[in-house]
């Protein structure tokens, strides 16, 4: 009897283990959300019991794909998305090493993302801490987000000591240039704002063989206002007016040499009509103005600006800073500068204004209105290297 009665509660036992061990609800393997790059390959992980699936995943396609798993009267979903990471496009103002004196601030100079289709992305993630005191390299992350693609950008601060730190003491050269032409792409009448392509670049190569440090406004405005010390050779890349031949021929150099660049914008004409395609990492969008790049003014080269009311000009530097996504520079359109102009530049909270009077940026000078050295098109390499 007493032997009968265990092996009873034995099988109960197992029965019941048994029961415990086989699950009841059909349950996805791996990941509810999946998110995967264009042309990426989906591996289907299934679910814990045999199940139907209906839905497909096209990854040649963007989208959200839904996968349905059925079993008897259960079901559990799955979604997958698929994302385009070179539509959006993202970089850092200023220089990828930025440098920065020890005992200076850290100055925040930022990231820039572009959605291709939809234009800037002005929310991101910041993630790092620079501790200036202490001479060092410091790494800092820029974290963009647009519905499921996510894209980062990292910046690498070094901090330098104070007796290893070479200062600029005769003010940083915004060189201004306008048009990048080649051999194959040129305009019919070349004139001192278009610049061969191969000239263009010896002085990038004599920017790069002598470890030139390109700050970001920010860090320019800093250091106007006298608040940080830049590298001795320090220079800023501008160019005017974001004409075709600079977006054709112009960017994939910067892109190339990694050098960052600034396109000043004009909002109604050229590429800034349809500026987004153009976004790439190397060159940031500023403004030049959304409508005032033309005549109508009685001032300078009589740019319209200076037959406009300061609400007026603030009103187009807005629509301006929007098209772009940034209000860290403006060029004011010919270099013509009003009372209201200035003022005008202020309420929008531009960081840094240019004329496009010849000279160099120095501690002390009125953010609004500073100086840039222009460069013309058939300039000798030493007269370039003479402006700098
Ligand atoms: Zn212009």
């Amino acid at each position: 009897m007493r032997k009968k009665v265990i092996i009873g509660l034995l099988i109960i036992l197992v029965i019941l283990i048994i029961a415990l061990l086989i699950p009841k609800n059909l349950e996805l393997k791996g990941d509810s959300e999946v998110v995967l790059n264009l042309n990426e390959k989906y591996i289907e992980e299934g679910t814990n019991f045999k199940s139907e699936v209906t839905g497909t995943v096209d990854t040649s396609k963007v989208g959200e794909y839904t996968l349905v798993y059925k079993k008897g009267s259960q079901e559990v979903t799955r979604t997958v998305y698929v994302v385009d990471p070179s539509s959006l496009v993202v970089g850092l103002y200023g220089s990828q090493n930025t440098l920065v004196r020890e005992g200076d601030p850290y100055i925040e100079s930022g990231a820039f993302g572009i959605d291709k289709e939809n234009g800037p992305v002005t929310e991101y993630k910041i993630n790092g801490d620079v501790d200036t005191q202490t001479p060092g390299k410091y790494e800092v992350t820029y974290t963009f987000n647009v519905g499921k693609l996510k894209k980062t950008v990292t910046r690498t601060v070094q901090v330098v000591a104070k007796d290893e730190f070479e200062a600029n003491t005769d003010g940083v050269p915004v060189m201004m240039y306008h048009y990048v032409y080649t051999k194959d792409n040129r305009p019919k009448t070349v004139n001192s704002n278009y610049i061969l392509d191969t000239d263009f670049r010896k002085q990038l190569d004599y920017l790069k063989e002598n470890n030139y440090y390109f700050p970001s406004f920010d860090e320019l405005r800093a250091y106007v206002d006298g608040k940080i010390a830049l590298p001795k050779n320090s220079a800023i890349i501008t160019f005017d007016d974001g004409q075709a031949y600079f977006m054709q021929n112009g960017i994939p150099i910067m892109n190339e040499y990694k050098i960052p660049a600034t396109a000043f914008i004009i909002g109604t004409k050229g590429a800034g009509k349809n500026l987004y395609p153009y976004a790439t990492e190397y060159v940031s969008f500023e403004t030049h103005s959304y409508d005032m790049h033309k005549a109508g003014g009685y001032i300078g080269h009589g740019g319209i600006i200076s037959a406009m009311k300061k609400d007026e000009i603030v009103k187009d530097l807005q629509k301006g800073i929007k098209l772009v996504g940034s209000s860290n520079a403006f060029a004011f359109p010919f270099g013509d500068i009003t009372e209201d102009g200035k003022k005008a530049v202020e309420e929008a909270g531009i960081d840094v204004a240019f004329s496009t009077v010849f000279g160099k940026v120095n501690v002390g000078d009125d953010y609004r209105t500073l100086k840039r050295v222009r460069v013309n098109g058939g300039i000798k390499l030493e007269d370039y290297i003479d402006n700098l």
